[in-house]
């Protein structure tokens, strides 16, 4: 998981330029009628988010053509980013490009390693109408990470995934993130998340959940697949020149730049597994 910054554009700015593009004036009319009850939602879900207590919204269960509140239907609120956000010539569009660049390098904020193509609804618009084009709602994320949360719906605190607008700090700064060198040939890597005990239960239960929800175990051990049939030849060399500590010395180099960089990445756990594992080191690379 990355840590963004949060979008600097305000709510306002995104609602008013969404619904000043609508073209049908009753639509805009009902839409400027429940501006105080979006404008609720949108501060509730400010409030929640920094305590990470967003389970505790409610969803709204109802149809496409059911109204959420006031006489606009859950479609027509949908809408507001399908017709009016996402388009290319819509003019709230500069809204959705500055909330991509939240990412810096496109790279997705869930995984940190997919390229960002689209932004993720956090709490997916089908459930949470009100808040389909709330830019806090809105990450950038890749289709991959994207496509596998819509699924479900957290409904309590542990359910979670992480927030990568208000989950920072020690879910970025403590590592929960690790893996185990599998003596295959050529040899895998497993992932698992072990939260530092000192952590609140909660906090716990939501690396776990966000690593289960982006199904992260099994694509991350795909990464790492490529990782390692490319590093064969290179530590070969190593080998050869200083057989099993040079491999290991090798190991530990990338282990110490992957760690800077980002303390709980696919790359991180694989590096710091491999450097420690002698099997690996004394010729299970080969
Ligand atoms: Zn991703």
């Amino acid at each position: 998981m990355r840590a963004l910054v949060s979008p600097q554009c305000t709510y306002a700015d995104v609602l008013n330029t969404c619904v000043n593009s609508i073209s049908c004036a009753t639509l805009t009319q009902r839409i400027n009628a429940i501006t105080t009850q979006l404008n609720n939602a949108a501060q509730d879900f400010d409030t929640k988010a920094v305590t990470a207590d967003l389970f505790q919204i409610q969803p709204f269960f109802g149809a496409d053509t059911d109204n959420v509140v006031g006489q606009v239907t859950k479609k027509e609120l949908k809408g507001l980013y399908t017709y009016h956000l996402v388009p290319a010539k819509k003019p709230a569009r500069q809204y959705y490009d500055q909330i991509m660049m939240q990412a810096p390098l496109r790279i997705c904020p869930f995984c940190g390693f997919g390229q960002v193509t689209t932004l993720d609804h956090y709490l997916p618009k089908a459930k949470f109408p009100l808040l389909s084009i709330l830019p806090k709602n809105l990450v950038p994320s890749c289709a991959d990470c994207n496509k596998g949360k819509s699924a479900g719906i957290a409904t309590s605190k542990n359910e979670q995934c992480l927030h990568p607008y208000f989950d920072q700090g020690h879910f970025i700064n403590d590592q929960w993130l690790f893996a185990e060198v599998i003596h295959s040939s050529p040899a895998t890597i497993s992932y698992f998340v072990q939260a530092p005990g000192h952590w609140n239960a909660s906090d716990q239960a939501r690396v776990n959940s966000h690593f289960d929800d982006f199904k992260l175990a099994n694509r991350f051990s795909i990464q790492a697949g490529d990782e390692i049939s490319n590093l064969r030849g290179e530590l070969d060399i190593d080998f050869q020149i200083s057989q099993q500590a040079g491999v290991e010395q090798a190991l530990r180099k990338k282990y110490a730049g992957a760690s800077l960089q980002h303390t709980n990445s696919w790359k991180t756990a694989m590096y710091q597994a491999l450097a420690a594992s002698a099997w690996y080191c004394s010729g299970g690379f080969k």
